[in-house]
């Protein structure tokens, strides 16, 4: 029997047959003496045992045992001589049996023709061996009381495993069985062709709380089914996760587009009849002594990776991607070291009234400097730190830290500036977010109505609800809010409208589209318009060319900062600005 077909029988069972195997009870007769499996079958033949007749396998030496275990399947209990080939033959097979065959179900009487052959306590502890018996014991009726045993703990051992194993909803094969059954896969039988994937219900949570966890789980059932029917016996599938499914098979045999295409026709569950969609991630990189577990991780990556920009599609993993995460975590870890080694620090940029050219505040802007002199830019950190949660105590830092540079500045006689500080959605969202912005307002002394914060157009948008309350609490401390990149979202006026806000910053780049001389038709004259409409004051930002702030000027538009004023400046850089500039300017 080549390895393959045993790979496909050995599935063919877990799907299949097992219901119709467990109707007898298998039993394995292993001995050398012809004369003892005559006996054997004599004494037990025609008695059922819990409810089942027994069937017997014959094998008349380990070597022979060993193949025929390989093969059969849903051998319940062998009867092992000690001796056979060797004085110690039968003690070697029970370790094959429990080690290398991985037969821990099975149950195991040892039987010899002399007592003194018994083996140690401790051998029957680790090998997990039911019973110990010298042949003479064996009568009929002890045979039967014994084997009856070893049956009652086999059938509660095969429980045991079911509940461990195995999803009792979807009755597929759970994580830990499927992270097993692919490990066998691939040591076994590894093939090119093979592929691992995830698939994951779409918005599964939403239909959950819609329908009712009943019909929920009716749902779960249905798409599980859809899939067994349709992917046939030999594709390992098992459910993975709540909403997750774990498939192994060829590539042929896990076309993504024609799984998906599964779950096109609605699903009928009691009454309801829903399209649900699925996105899938896959990995076809099961070479050179991958680890399923591994494999399995790859298969995320893509699967998230696929939700994020092709929901209801799949996407394959790549080593690039593999590349892009481990990037990412390394970066990660040097930001963690980054904020405690100090190397975090912030700049200023001022910001200017556009008509006078007089200085109204400055926004911080947080910079992280290498060991090596090197900065990384916030634009690939803050997406992490946010990511991984360290947004909240960096972004705490950061307010203390500009709210502490403010009353430096106002000591230096600059009463009347302004500090504006970029706040992140996840901050924002952090219950303590208010306590801790009240904190620093205290401990630094400074007034509200000098500090603003930043939070970007998506944001703002994003949960109104929940948002228009934060808001107005942060308003009604006296804190100023600017809506920041303003023109790369897709808030409507009505929303808008209604946000408490008291600044729309234009990103900067519809600023850079004001080189040229036309007036009107760009997005900066847009949003100006819409600004004034509503009473905001209006922030250009990356002004770098005087003819930008001409125009800016005209269109309407009240402050600006950008290069042309000032590049963002160390606090010490800043004092000397300052300093530079004539007085009252
Ligand atoms: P942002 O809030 O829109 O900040 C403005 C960005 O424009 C800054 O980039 C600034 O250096 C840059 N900039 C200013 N003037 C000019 C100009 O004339 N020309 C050009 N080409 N660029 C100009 P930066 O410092 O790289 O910051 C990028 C983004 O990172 C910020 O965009 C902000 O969203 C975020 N960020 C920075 N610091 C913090 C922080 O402390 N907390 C949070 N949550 N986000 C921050
Ligand atoms: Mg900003
Ligand atoms: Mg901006």
């Amino acid at each position: 029997m080549s390895i393959d077909h045993d790979v496909i029988h050995f599935l063919d069972d877990e799907n299949d047959t097992v219901a119709a195997r467990e109707l007898v009870w298998r039993l394995m007769v292993i001995d050398d003496e012809p004369d003892v499996h005559r006996a054997t079958t004599f004494a037990l033949s025609g008695v059922k045992i819990l409810g089942r007749p027994l069937e017997f396998l014959h094998a008349y030496s380990a070597v022979d045992a060993v193949e025929q275990l390989t093969r059969e399947k849903d051998v319940a209990v062998i009867l092992l001589d000690v001796v056979m080939e060797s004085e110690d033959a039968g003690l070697e097979l029970v370790k094959t049996v429990r080690q290398r065959l991985k037969l821990t179900e099975l149950r195991i009487i040892l039987r010899t023709g002399q007592p003194g052959y018994a083996p140690e306590i401790e051998t029957i502890h680790d090998f997990d061996i039911n019973d110990y018996k010298t042949k003479s014991e064996l009568t009929r009726t002890k045979l039967y009381a014994t084997v009856t045993a070893a049956l009652r703990s086999y059938e509660q051992i095969r429980k045991l495993d079911q509940l461990a194993f195995y999803d009792r909803l979807s009755e597929l094969p759970n994580r830990n069985k499927f992270i097993d059954l692919c490990e066998d896969r691939l040591r076994v039988a590894p093939s090119q062709e093979d592929v691992i994937a995830i698939l994951d219900i779409d918005d599964f949570s939403e239909i959950n709380d819609a329908l009712g966890h009943q019909q929920g789980d009716r749902l779960l059932q249905a798409i599980a089914d859809r899939l067994k029917f349709n992917l046939g016996a030999e594709v390992i599938l098992a459910r993975i996760g709540g909403d997750t499914f774990g498939l192994m098979g060829t590539a042929i045999q896990l076309d993504p587009t024609q799984i998906l295409g599964l779950f096109r026709d609605a699903i009928v569950v009691k009454d309801d009849s829903m399209i649900v969609t699925a996105t899938m991630g896959l990995t076809n990189q099961l070479g050179s002594a991958i680890l399923a577990r591994d494999a399995l991780k790859d298969a995320n990556i893509a699967l998230k990776r696929a939700k994020k920009t092709r929901r209801g599609g799949f996407v394959m993993f790549s080593a690039e991607m593999g590349a892009d995460i481990r990037e990412r975590v390394g970066l990660l870890q040097n930001l963690r070291q980054a904020v405690e080694s100090e190397r975090l620090f912030i700049v200023y940029q001022p910001q200017v009234h556009l008509a006078s050219g007089k200085l109204v505040g400055m926004e911080a802007l947080i910079r992280w400097r290498n060991e090596d002199g090197t900065f990384v830019p916030p634009d690939r950190f803050i997406p992490l730190a946010e990511a991984s949660g360290m947004i909240v105590p960096i972004g705490d830092w950061v307010l203390r830290m500009a709210c502490y540079e403010l009353v430096r500045i106002q000591a230096l006689g600059y009463p009347g500036l302004r500090m504006s500080v970029n706040v992140s959605q996840v901050q924002f969202r952090h219950p303590e977010f208010l306590g801790k912005l009240n904190a620093a307002l205290q401990d630094t002394g400074i007034k509200s109505k000098f500090l603003e914060l930043e939070i970007t157009e998506s944001v703002a948008m994003e949960e109104a609800d929940f948002m228009l309350k934060t808001l107005r609490m942060v308003r009604k401390m006296g804190i100023s809010i600017a809506i920041d990149d303003f023109g790369t979202g897709y808030s409507s006026l009505s929303q808008l409208r209604q946000l408490p806000i008291d600044r729309l910053k234009i990103d900067r780049t519809f600023v850079s589209e004001l080189s040229q001389d036309v007036i009107g038709g760009h997005i900066a004259s847009m949003v100006i318009e819409l600004g004034r409409n509503l009473n905001l004051t209006v922030i250009a930002e990356g002004i770098e060319e005087e003819k930008q702030a001409q125009t800016l000027l005209k269109l309407g538009c009240h402050e600006g900062q950008g290069y042309l004023y000032a590049r963002p400046l160390t606090a010490i850089q800043l004092r000397e600005w300052l300093q530079s500039r004539p007085s009252g300017q």
